[in-house]
């Protein structure tokens, strides 16, 4: 049973819009890139686990905080006799370990050594569930989702999970027969309940308004080329129909994570859809759809 499902961080929304609209510098891409990868190696990873039958609850990308430390853990499968965590890597090519850390063998760039960061998580996690009077066995692994990924010099004493002993490592599960009692959804309930919602630690490139490029983008394939026809937009790159109402919706949800401060007024949005010529037209969707704040001159949507 899926407790928490699995959605792109903030962080990766955010970064995925600014790709489109601003400016980044090629370490920003690369940040945002990697955030992409991260994030589909994860939703393969949620596939994995979707056909294992044993009794199980699993939460997904938990931000937790213990003694003033922040950690985030990708997936939680908790069943009978112990609760297995993992930090999902969608590393593709050779790597290899050197000396505590992890280097790519094509490039040399060398990445934070995820055992490392596992070994921080299981201290820290074994820290809550104290607090927490819980003693539940606990295992951490590293799980290398990509089957185009290879790690020389692997130590075979690590919590690591390659590729290729990704189904064996799932077969063992299933040997253990599993029964959840009312303690471990307990347990999971109060993980859920411990989730911070904000990670205080994002990537994110400052940017202003004035930086980020206005206009409605293509639903389909992003670009800035729509023309509006009647109650539809219609891009001229690819040739994507949406309703101009479901993309003006599309756009203040957008604006609203780039600017969470601002407000949403009829006139903010039509600056920023830009194509809707019809300022009548965006109070009207925007009247639709959002609760209205506040009379004439001054109101607002939320
Ligand atoms: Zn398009």
């Amino acid at each position: 049973m899926i407790l928490k499902e699995r959605i792109e961080s903030v962080e990766l929304q955010i970064m995925r819009y600014l790709m489109n609209r601003v400016n980044l510098t090629e370490k920003e891409k690369y940040h945002y890139l990697n955030l992409e990868k991260g994030f589909e190696g994860e939703i393969k990873f949620d596939q994995l686990i979707e056909n294992l039958q044993e009794e199980k609850y699993i939460i997904n990308d938990l931000l937790l905080e213990v003694n003033n430390s922040f950690f985030q853990i990708d997936t939680i499968i908790i069943l009978q006799g112990v609760i297995h965590f993992f930090e999902i890597k969608n590393y593709e090519g050779d790597y290899y370990l050197d000396s505590e850390k992890l280097y790519s063998v094509k490039t040399s760039r060398e990445y934070k050594n995820p055992i490392i960061q596992l070994k921080r998580t299981e201290t820290l996690f074994r820290q809550l569930l104290q607090n927490l009077n819980q003693n539940f066995l606990v295992e951490g692994h590293v799980l290398f989702i990509n089957p185009e990924f290879t790690l020389y010099q692997a130590p075979m004493d690590q919590p690591i999970i390659l590729p290729t002993q990704i189904k064996r490592f799932f077969q063992d599960i299933k040997k253990m027969p599993s029964k959840l009692h009312d303690g471990h959804r307990k347990l999971a309930q109060q993980l859920i309940s411990l989730h911070q919602p904000n990670y205080p630690f994002t990537s994110i490139p400052s940017f202003n308004y004035e930086q980020v490029r206005k206009g409605i983008t293509c639903v389909n394939c992003n670009s800035f080329s729509l023309l509006t026809k009647g109650w539809k937009c219609i891009c001229s790159e690819c040739g994507q129909e949406e309703l101009i109402s479901k993309a003006v919706i599309r756009s203040v949800e957008e604006f609203k994570l780039l600017f969470p401060t601002e407000k949403i007024t009829t006139n903010a949005i039509h600056k920023w859809c830009k194509i809707v010529q019809s300022k009548q037209r965006i109070g009207y969707i925007l009247g639709k759809h959002f609760k209205k704040v506040g009379n004439h001159r001054w109101s607002y949507y939320e």
